[in-house]
């Protein structure tokens, strides 16, 4: 990679971790702000990969550093994605299908709150982690996943970037009914 490319690459990681820089509008397209302060870009994706509308991608056909940084939000929005956990939905016995199922007390590990199942008609006991249940995804997991892209930032920080990323987390673990 020649030096420009790589000053390219590292000004694009910075603009993508600055807040309200680069901002989601769907998986095809977004704007990023330029660096100069007059207004922002456009960049979208194309069957050739991301355009932009900034003179240096237009004019001289290089990669720019909005690329770069829709590239980077992007990943971290896709990462973030796989890592997005499913609501848990328990209304039945995970043996036997029975629902007659009834909350057998909780129990505690470090995610969070285990609900104990037990079912009546198998007599089987199973736990459910309530943490799980609600979350949307979970910050730690999250956070670690994107930790070599935002080393030191704090997770408020973090979050307000994948809001504008289009991803949204909840910040506590719910507290339960259980
Ligand atoms: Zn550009
Ligand atoms: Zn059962």
């Amino acid at each position: 990679m020649s030096k420009q490319l790589i000053d390219r690459q590292e000004q694009g990681k910075i603009i993508a971790k600055m807040n309200d820089s680069v901002k989601r509008i769907s998986d095809t397209a977004y704007t990023v702000s330029s660096q100069s302060g007059n207004g922002s870009y456009h960049v979208n994706a194309t069957d050739i990969g991301w355009s932009c509308s900034c003179p240096d991608h237009v004019y001289r056909g290089v990669k720019c550093i909005h690329v770069y940084a829709v590239e980077i939000s992007f990943a971290l929005r896709k990462e973030v994605e796989i890592r997005k956990i499913e609501p848990v939905q328990i209304n039945c016995c995970i043996f036997c299908k029975s629902t007659y199922i009834v909350k057998d007390g909780l129990r505690h590990n470090k995610y969070g709150k285990l609900q104990k199942y037990n079912c009546r008609d198998c007599n089987h006991y199973f736990t459910i982690n309530l943490g799980f249940e609600r979350m949307r995804a979970i910050p730690q997991i999250i956070t670690s996943a994107l930790q070599p892209y935002f080393t030191g930032e704090s997770f408020r920080n973090v979050q307000k970037f994948l809001k504008l990323q289009g991803v949204s987390i909840n910040h506590n673990i719910p507290s339960t009914d259980g």
